[in-house]
């Protein structure tokens, strides 16, 4: 099995290096990861500059540091080495739980990976278990031998409390935010602001918030298909656009004339900013 490492803490995290250290009890491992920290960049794409590569080791692991977002980084891999089986990322030095997972450079790595037809775990343990990750590094192994005979999971998000007392599958915690804009001032007194991340209590049974509180290893099945089917068919039902119409016009399969047409369109579409090209 050929296992591609990432993150978005950056190639020397020494949370990468554990977890190569694990995949590689697994498989091959091959490490490609940013050049530096690209924390809370979501699946953002470098599509305004092109990518490159400088070759270094990781832990005795061939690894490759890559100028660009997490995503980026799963995307070049995958294209420099033919079949790639599984995408791990993390060890992430911070928890992404709950609507944190829309920031989560570490999700989007695993992200990629599914996007690509590809198997994506993300793994992220709190931000205070630097420098010693030795006591998550069996977690990690059980974590990968619970999953991998799951062929159907494509995407997962696992989330390590500091002293886990075992696995256990979650939904994702989506009763409240928290992102905060504090406010501070430069030393002129003028004014500044931290996008803020502020701890939230008291989650919903069974979510991936709750499990870590209650010290356990959260486990989550993630899809990309964010329709929310039941909304879609009380729409279609209740509040119809014009479905009739269209499915009455409208040839049921894409042909690929009109998608032909569509991509040029998309081709000639004027970049925004004309010093970008
Ligand atoms: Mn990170």
């Amino acid at each position: 099995m050929r296992i591609l490492v990432s993150n978005d803490d950056g190639i020397y995290s020494p949370g990468l290096a554990a977890l190569a250290e694990v995949a590689s009890e697994f498989g091959s491992v091959r490490v490609v990861a940013p050049d530096g920290e690209r924390s809370s960049t979501g699946h953002a794409i470098t599509a305004s500059r092109p990518l490159s590569y400088r070759r270094t080791q990781i832990g005795g692991f061939e690894a490759f540091r890559v100028n660009g977002t997490p995503a980026d980084c799963v995307a070049l891999g995958a294209h420099l080495w033919e079949k790639v089986d599984l995408v791990l990322s993390g060890l992430n030095l911070g928890l992404n739980l709950g609507n944190g997972i829309w920031h989560s450079g570490t999700l989007a790595a695993a992200k990629q990976a599914a996007l690509l037809g590809l198997r994506g775990i993300a793994l992220s343990a709190p931000a205070t278990a630097e420098p010693d990750f030795a006591p998550f590094k069996p977690w990690m192994r059980r974590v990968i031998e619970a999953l991998l005979p799951h062929n159907d999971l494509c995407l997962t998000n696992v989330n390590f409390p500091r002293n886990p007392r075992g696995l256990v599958w979650t939904r994702v915690s989506v009763r409240r935010y928290d992102g905060q804009i504090v406010p501070t001032t430069d030393p002129l007194g003028r004014p500044l602001y931290w996008f803020s991340v502020t701890p939230i209590e008291g989650a919903e049974d069974g979510t991936d918030r709750w499990a870590v509180e209650q010290q356990w290893v959260s486990v989550t099945p993630l899809r990309l298909d964010l329709t929310d089917e039941q909304l879609l068919a009380r729409l279609q039902a209740s509040r119809p656009l014009q479905e009739g119409i269209a499915t009455a016009v409208s040839p049921r399969r894409s042909s690929p004339e009109a998608a032909e047409a569509v991509k040029r369109e998309e081709a000639e579409t004027p970049v925004a900013d004309p010093q970008v090209r």
